[in-house]
């Protein structure tokens, strides 16, 4: 008899990012930010230091304690992960039985539904409303009736950019008692954390990660914060070198950079706002349906023809996120990245729709 792998295993696919060479890329979400000069010298010779033939600290002590300071919290509520999708994993088959269900809202980040089909957990999913914004009381209702054991969904939301503000947040956590997962990949760009309350509660892990605003995506450093108890839990429950070394060592220079987050922060939010105000712009014009409104790094829009405007930038070496037939997700660049988009988006909406120019 040969060896079948698992039934589960079947559907499985490699996470696939965009390919190709593409001159703008405004599609991960992704920092167009790199530290500065000064600070990716202290990163190199920080990585230097790193002994290499020692495994790195399994906790990652000071990695949890730069983060927590930076977030004015306590360190014993964190727990460093490899990017926060590996505490998402982790979360996942740690707190879950298999069968046990998970509440998931749609449209949200994708990966959540594909690790429910490794822990062989079933996921329900509550569409959001029209306008994109989630229905709380009908997911409490939902969670109930359905008995879950996990609601996830991230705050502010990728890919709608949309937030849910910190009262409607802790109204979810406080009617249930599931296990609450918020992903607040992209709060650095809002003001409605429960960041600072996380241990408050007994059914809450909270979300963040570096590699959004902090602008280290290639480190793969994300932290996961709860009361002491659930910390205690995702602490044993990891692997237990989840955090290379030298990616904690280069992390720590960031996080203890006491300025970079409020400049660079500002910075991304000035060119969000500019993407955002063009948008708007062809939204006024008639050329799109809808802009969003944004608590992120990027804008999600509604227009006709989604495909058609996806593949003409791409012609032309720009690339976004296609969501279905009628969104599109644009991450803010760099100010000229902004202009091209916006621009090569008018120049295509004008010559297939016909825009009324006001
Ligand atoms: C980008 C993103 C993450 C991934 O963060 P990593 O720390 O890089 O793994 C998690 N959640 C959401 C909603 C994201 O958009």
């Amino acid at each position: 008899m040969p060896y079948i792998p698992a039934q589960k295993t079947r559907s499985l696919t490699p996470y696939d990012p965009v390919e190709g060479q593409y001159r703008v890329r405004l599609d991960a979400n992704e920092s167009f930010l790199l530290p500065t000069d000064e600070d990716r010298l202290k990163m190199a010779s920080a990585a230097a230091d790193v002994a290499l033939n020692r495994y790195p600290d399994p906790l990652a002590v000071g990695l949890c304690r730069d983060f927590a300071s930076l977030y004015e919290i306590s360190p014993s509520y964190v727990t460093a992960g490899n990017g926060s999708d590996e505490l998402i994993s982790v979360i996942m088959s740690a707190f879950l039985q298999k069968g046990e269900k998970v509440l998931a809202v749609s449209p949200d980040f994708a990966m959540y539904r594909f690790y429910t089909s490794i822990t062989e957990t079933p996921c329900v999913t509550l569409k959001k409303r029209e306008d994109l914004s989630i229905d709380v009381d009908a997911l409490l209702k939902t969670a109930n009736e359905e008995k879950v054991r996990l609601i996830i969904f991230s705050n502010p939301c990728n890919p709608t950019s949309l937030g849910l503000n910190a009262d409607e947040v802790r109204k979810i956590i406080t009617g249930t008692d599931a296990l609450v997962v918020v992903d607040e990949a992209y709060m650095d760009f809002w003001d409605q954390s429960l960041i600072k309350e996380a241990h408050d509660y007994d059914n809450l892990i909270l979300l963040r990660t570096a590699s959004k605003a902090l602008g280290l995506a290639a480190l793969r450093v994300g932290f996961a914060v709860a009361n002491k108890e659930l910390t205690g839990i995702l602490r044993a429950a990891k692997s237990p070198y989840n955090v290379n070394a030298v990616s904690q060592a280069m992390a720590r220079v960031i996080l203890q950079n006491r300025t970079y987050k409020t400049v660079y922060n500002e910075i991304l939010l000035t060119s969000r706002d500019m993407l955002l105000e063009g948008l708007k712009r062809l939204e006024t014009m008639g050329l799109i349906d809808k802009v969003y409104e944004s608590r992120t790094n990027f804008a999600y829009i509604k227009l006709g023809d989604a495909k058609g405007v996806f593949d003409w930038l791409a012609d032309r070496g720009v690339i976004v996120r296609r969501f279905g037939d009628d969104h599109l997700r644009i991450t803010a660049g760099k100010q000229e990245e902004n202009k091209e988009v916006l621009s090569a988006m008018e120049a295509y909406l004008k010559r297939t729709k016909g825009g009324t120019d006001k």
